[in-house]
């Protein structure tokens, strides 16, 4: 099963990376929807959120904390920013790679589109 985000993290398909380690990679999203939007992706292939189990719980906890690490290496922290995983097509998912999208740097609307 070809999966582009297992693609970005073999290397295969180039992103600019903000931070990778063993088990996890960050790289500016392609389409930025602020000035800063970055994902944060487990190496590993998981789907989606709803694939998630008790045995992911410290890696998804150690993605939030990257993801927020990276916010005040960005220096959003101060303003603010938005931590999301979409789901699904109301949400518009459209990667099957699980990520974690950080969107800062504007005045973001709440409720969301
Ligand atoms: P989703 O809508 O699935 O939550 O988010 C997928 C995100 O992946 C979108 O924000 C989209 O812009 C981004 N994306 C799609 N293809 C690529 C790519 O090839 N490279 C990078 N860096 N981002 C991508
Ligand atoms: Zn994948």
């Amino acid at each position: 099963m070809s999966c582009l985000f297992c693609e970005i993290v073999a290397g295969r398909i180039p992103a600019r990376i903000a931070y990778q380690d063993d088990a996890m990679l960050a790289f500016h999203d392609i389409n930025p929807q602020g000035p800063i939007h970055i994902l944060v992706i487990p190496k590993r292939h998981i789907t989606s959120v709803l694939d998630l189990t008790p045995a992911d719980d410290e890696l998804m906890g150690s993605l939030v904390r990257r993801a927020t690490a990276l916010s005040r290496a960005e220096g959003l922290a101060d303003r603010g920013f938005r931590l999301v995983f979409n789901y699904g097509e109301d949400a518009g998912y459209s990667v099957y790679h699980i990520h974690l999208h950080l969107v800062g740097g504007r005045k973001l609307g709440w409720p969301p589109g």
